[in-house]
């Protein structure tokens, strides 16, 4: 979306509160999975626990592998920018959302999954050779997020981008799909947040390909994280994934296309469950969904 235009979308959005008191339209994921979920009229679930880390603190981890397609040092520098861009966000006076993350060493670990009882790691894997989720092959991204189904606590989660299909870029200039607006987009999820019916959100499903516009927050993403993680809430900083960091050494490595997106074995085992928020591409002038 055009500078301009997200401006100008930003400021009725300001003076549509501010007449009417109507709500900002972002949504936080449920436990409810599924089509038949009840909805209010912004499409946010009514049903089912909110998803929500319980620390302060979460870390993440790049497949050791990256893309082949892009330089690595700058794949690092611009997913780690995308995670900060919703670490401490300025919730007003001061005071900031009680969530931050942060980078953890490089994994070799490849597939999608959650192991209650062994050690975990939060992944950012690239699926350069194949994208293997049915239906979904416009897919750009897509965030598997493990959860306590009695809590809506989250456990681990898992994000894969579709390189297999789509080229993207990391600079201002010569744009085709952003790495960092469709990652900031999926850290939204990572964090428990849902789609948002606003086209100026960060949350909102379709990405416009070369926009750059969805490396920032919009004021409703920003009431999103705030709503999730209220300022002064009282939670410790860990950023080890849940179990220990795992280390994945009976993993083969060189694996980017090794079991892509496979749901995990045990993200069915009792209590536990798991969502998978995607981004979808748009019809029409080949947009993209997330
Ligand atoms: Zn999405």
């Amino acid at each position: 979306m055009p500078q301009s235009r997200r401006l100008v979308c930003l400021l009725l959005c300001v003076l549509a509160v501010f007449w009417s008191g109507a709500a900002l339209a972002w949504c936080r994921s449920t436990t409810c999975k599924g089509a038949n979920c009840p909805s209010d009229d912004s499409g946010c679930n009514t049903s089912g626990k909110k998803l929500w880390w319980r620390g302060r603190c979460a870390g993440f981890s790049l497949q050791a592998n990256g893309s082949v397609l892009l330089p690595s040092d700058k794949v690092h520098a611009v997913i780690d920018a995308a995670f900060a861009t919703w670490s401490d966000v300025d919730c007003g006076g001061g005071q900031r959302a009680s969530v931050t993350t942060g980078p953890l060493p490089d994994t070799p670990c490849v597939n999608n999954e959650y192991d209650p009882n062994g050690r975990n790691v939060n992944l950012v894997v690239f699926r350069d050779n194949a994208w293997t989720f049915k239906g979904t092959y416009d897919n750009i991204a897509k965030t598997t997020v493990h959860f306590d189904a009695d809590t809506g606590e989250i456990l681990d989660v898992d994000m894969e981008i579709n390189s297999a299909a789509n080229w993207f870029t990391l600079d201002r200039k010569d744009v085709e799909y952003d790495l960092q607006s469709v990652i900031t987009h999926e850290v939204g999820h990572f964090l428990g947040i849902a789609h948002s019916d606003q086209p100026w959100a960060v949350m909102y499903p379709d990405y416009e390909p070369g926009s750059t516009a969805g490396r920032t927050l919009s004021g409703d993403d920003i009431a999103a994280v705030c709503a999730a993680y209220p300022p002064g809430r009282a939670a410790s900083c860990d950023l080890t994934p849940r179990g220990g960091f795992d280390t994945c050494s009976g993993q083969a490595a060189g694996g980017c296309a090794a079991r892509p997106g496979a749901p995990s074995a045990v993200a069915g085992a009792a209590g536990i469950a798991a969502a998978a928020l995607c981004l979808v591409r748009r019809k029409g002038k080949g947009g993209s969904r997330r």
